[in-house]
């Protein structure tokens, strides 16, 4: 749905108190509802006009408008109490609220962490180990930054005029995410080949900065009221891989992170939300109590706790076409109610 037309929509049914009502008749029925906001990156304002995949980053400004309005409207939890929660399979007299950080960025110390602390939320950041205390980088961040980087050398290759035939356009920032997304559909072997070729045509990044959490501020995080997750070793797609891998991936992250922090680790993350049944098995059988997926949704009373929904928030979940921080726009994206005009 357009930006401006969901923004006009929110205003309404905001400021006229449908959107309260309808909350408030649905708890009275006990049908509430645990909402699980899914992030990944919480970076700089001045960076995020042109940061190369809008849809996963907010900036610290909106970041903290979000959290204020969560912290003033709802109760927030934890994803673990809102998993023990769950599976009391009872009906739920409240509406929940619970924040999640996907793979594990420095941002999310360097800048979510600080206003979570304000605010005094819990949250839970789940972790590729593999990137962990390393500079290695996601090769959607690599293929990302390099295109961003080498824009002009980009132009003037072979693959681009390909992508144009095949009727890939649109400004640079829309061209890379459509890459982006092309590649994640294909072949691990055939994906890792086309981006050695993008390299070798277009070069390396010039900076390969620090981009993930180090064990030290995992555990800073981890004295301060944020859980912490299992992601997958290597973040590799678990649907793509033979069963041995797929629990060695899914087992072996979880054994890292409990090592590193002392502490039993409830939750998992299938990367990119990619699962199958087999993984889901894996999950449930290692002892672990829940697992989100990125379908979008909300988690209601009998709920299935190893396919968890969530709700993807970025930059566009708050701000409007022309404008600040919009609190109605917000609101109504995490209530759901655009859910049924969503796409499957
Ligand atoms: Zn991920």
């Amino acid at each position: 749905m357009k930006l401006i037309v969901k923004w006009i929509i929110s205003i309404i049914i905001v400021y006229t108190g449908l959107l309260w009502l309808v909350g408030f008749l649905r708890r009275k029925m006990k049908k509430g509802k645990v909402t699980i906001l899914c992030y990944h990156r919480v970076i700089e304002d001045k960076q995020i006009k042109d940061y190369y995949r809008p849809a996963v980053a907010v900036s610290v400004s909106a970041f903290e408008r979000q959290m204020g309005v969560l912290q003033e409207r709802y109760k927030i939890i934890s994803l673990d109490d809102a998993v023990c929660l769950l599976q009391k399979r009872k009906s739920l007299e409240n509406d929940y609220m619970v924040v999640t950080f996907d793979d594990g960025y420095a941002d999310n110390y360097e800048n979510a962490f600080l206003v979570l602390k304000k605010y005094n939320l819990p949250a839970t950041i789940f972790l590729s180990t593999d990137y962990i205390d390393s500079n290695k980088m996601l090769w959607t961040d690599e293929v990302g930054m390099l295109l961003k980087e080498k824009w002009d050398v980009f132009l003037q290759t072979e693959l681009l005029k390909t992508l144009k035939g095949a009727g890939v356009s649109g400004d640079k920032i829309t061209v890379i995410n459509k890459i982006l997304s092309t590649l994640k559909e294909m072949d691990e072997d055939i994906r890792e080949t086309i981006i050695a070729r993008l390299k070798k045509d277009i070069g390396n990044l010039m900076v390969a900065n620090n981009q993930m959490l180090t064990w030290e501020q995992i555990k800073e995080m981890n004295a301060n009221k944020i859980s912490f997750g299992a992601h997958t070793k290597s973040h590799r797609f678990l649907t793509t891989l033979m069963l041995s891998e797929k629990e060695s991936e899914i087992k072996e992250s979880r054994d890292i992170v409990e090592q590193n922090l002392n502490k039993q680790v409830l939750c998992f993350a299938y990367p990119d939300g990619r699962f199958d049944e087999e993984c889901r098995n894996i999950v449930r059988e290692s002892g672990l109590q829940g697992a989100c997926s990125t379908i979008t949704g909300d988690n209601i009373s009998g709920c299935d706790l190893f396919a968890l929904k969530r709700r993807d928030i970025g930059e566009d979940a708050c701000i409007p076409p022309f404008g600040r921080f919009s609190k109605a726009l917000f609101l109504t994206e995490i209530s759901g109610i655009y859910d049924m005009f969503r796409r499957r």
